[in-house]
C-alpha cells in the first residue's frame, strides 16, 4: 500500500540517518564493537543521577492507589508545581503551576506549542545550524520553516539577519540554548536584544512573536558559563525542554513545555496547549516518569565528564588542524569540514572507522557533527583513528 507521498519524500531527505546506522552496523560485524567510534547520536551513555533510583525503588515498595490511572491533561499538579517553583527561582518571575504542562519529551512539547499557536502557512524561523526536527514538526501543524543563518565565526545570534526575516507572516521563533549541534549557549545580553527587537517589530508588523525556546541541555554547561533565564529576559516565551539529557531519562520521555506569565494571552494559550497534548494523542505525559521527576527539578547527572570528553576532543582535533567553535554546553562539537563536501568528509571518517553526521543534516553543508555522550574510553580509543583521518587528508 502506498504511503503519503510527503512522508516517502521526507524519509528520502533524512536517509543519511538510515545510512549511517547501518554503516555503523556494517564496521561493527567486521571490525567489532571496540574498534569503532560511533559519534552520531546524542543518546547519553551516562546513567541517571542515585536519587532517581532511590525515588524509583520508594515508588516500587510504597505503590499508590491510583498511580496509573489517567489525570488531568496538563499532568500532576504537584510535578506541575515542583517545576513551577525552579523556573521562578530562576527567573525571579512568579511562574504558577497553571503555566506548566507536563509532557511526552522535549519532541511531544514542540509539538504541542506549534499546534497550538500556528495558522496554516504561518512561518517559524529556525536558525541554522538547527535540530533537524524542527522542520518536520513545524510541517506537522501546518507551518512553513523559515530558516535564518546564526553568525558564521561563532555560531551566535545574528539579530540583524532575524530581524530582517520577521514579517507579517511570522508566529515564532524557536532557539536552543545550549545548542544541537554547535554546543553554543546565547549570551543574556543578546537575549534581551532580542526582546527588544521582536518587541519594535511587533508594532511595525502588528504581530507578537512568540520565542519558543528548545532548553533540554540547559544544565549542561560547562565551567564559566551560565545559561541565563530565558523568561528573565524574553517576555513573549515559551521553554520546552525535557530530561532526556540532565536526567539522562530519554527513553522515559519525560518534558514540560512552560509560558511565561509576560507571554501575551497566557491563559488562552495554556487552554490551547492543554487540549492539543490531548488532541496530539499524548493525553498525557507518562505518570510514573512525572511521579519520579517531580523531586529531582535540582539534579542533574555529573557535569564534569561531559567537560572532560568535550576538553579531550577539542584540543586533539584542533591540533590536527580542524577548525570549529569551542562549545560551552551540550555534548556536541561542530568542526568545518576540511573538505568541502562534508558528505563526502564523513565517507572518508567511515574508512578509518569513525562514524559522524554530516553537517547537511542541521541545514549546514561544509561542517560536521561529533556527539561525545559517549564513553571517555571511546573517546581515548578513537584519537589514533582521528589522527590517521588528519594524515589521510593530508592535514
Ligand atoms: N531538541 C533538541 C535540540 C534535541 O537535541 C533533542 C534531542 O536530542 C530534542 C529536542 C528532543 O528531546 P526529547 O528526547 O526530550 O524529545
Amino acid at each position: 500500500m502506498p504511503i503519503s507521498e510527503k512522508i516517502q519524500t521526507f524519509i528520502d531527505r533524512s536517509s543519511w540517518i538510515r545510512r549511517m546506522f547501518e554503516e555503523g552496523a556494517r564496521l561493527r560485524e567486521i571490525h567489532g564493537d571496540e574498534n569503532v567510534f560511533d559519534f552520531t547520536l546524542g543518546n547519553p551513555t551516562v546513567e541517571p543521577p542515585p536519587r532517581f533510583n532511590e525515588q524509583l525503588r520508594r515508588m516500587a515498595t510504597h505503590p499508590e492507589p491510583g498511580m496509573h490511572r489517567y489525570m488531568n491533561n496538563a499532568g500532576y499538579d504537584r510535578t506541575r508545581a515542583a517545576v513551577a517553583e525552579r523556573l521562578s527561582r530562576t527567573s525571579g518571575l512568579q511562574v504558577d503551576a497553571g503555566q506548566v504542562i507536563m509532557t511526552c519529551g522535549a519532541g511531544g512539547a514542540l509539538n504541542v506549542v506549534l499546534k497550538t499557536l500556528l495558522n496554516p502557512g504561518d512561518e517559524v524561523i529556525i536558525l541554522t545550524p538547527y535540530f533537524v526536527e524542527y522542520k518536520f514538526y513545524i510541517d506537522n501543524h501546518g507551518g512553513i520553516a523559515r530558516e535564518v543563518w546564526t553568525r558564521r565565526e561563532d555560531f551566535q545570534l545574528d539579530l540583524d539577519a532575524i530581524e530582517a526575516a520577521i514579517s507579517e507572516k511570522t508566529c515564532a521563533l524557536i532557539i536552543n540554548s545550549p545548542n544541537n549541534p554547535t554546543g553554543v549557549i546565547y549570551p543574556e545580553a543578546d537575549l534581551r536584544r532580542l526582546d527588544a527587537l521582536l518587541k519594535r517589530r511587533q508594532q511595525e508588523t502588528g504581530r507578537a512573536v512568540v520565542v519558543i525556546s528548545d532548553e533540554p541541555y540547559a544544565r549542561i554547561a560547562y565551567q564559566g558559563q551560565q545559561v541565563p533565564s530565558l523568561f528573565a529576559c524574553v517576555d513573549n516565551a515559551v521553554i520546552v525542554t525535557s530530561h532526556s539529557k540532565d536526567l539522562a531519562l530519554p527513553g522515559e520521555r519525560i518534558g514540560y513545555l512552560a509560558a511565561s506569565p509576560k507571554l501575551q494571552d497566557c491563559q488562552l494559550f495554556m487552554a490551547g496547549a492543554v487540549f492539543c497534548n490531548r488532541v496530539l494523542g499524548f493525553v498525557n505525559a507518562p505518570a510514573m516518569a512525572q511521579r519520579l521527576v517531580a523531586d529531582l527539578q535540582d539534579e542533574s547527572v555529573a557535569i564534569a565528564p561531559y567537560q572532560e570528553k568535550r576538553d579531550l576532543l577539542f584540543d586533539h582535533l584542533t591540533a590536527l588542524g580542524f577548525k570549529m567553535v569551542k562549545p560551552g554546553g551540550a555534548f556536541y562539537l561542530f568542526p568545518l569540514s576540511p573538505i568541502e563536501d562534508d558528505v563526502a568528509f564523513v565517507t572518508r571518517a567511515q574508512q578509518h572507522n569513525i562514524l559522524l553526521v554530516p553537517g547537511s543534516g542541521f541545514g549546514a553543508p561544509g561542517y560536521f557533527r561529533i556527539a561525545y555522550c559517549v564513553e571517555q574510553e571511546v573517546i581515548e580509543r578513537s584519537l589514533p583513528a582521528w589522527s590517521r583521518l588528519a594524515a589521510d587528508l593530508g592535514m
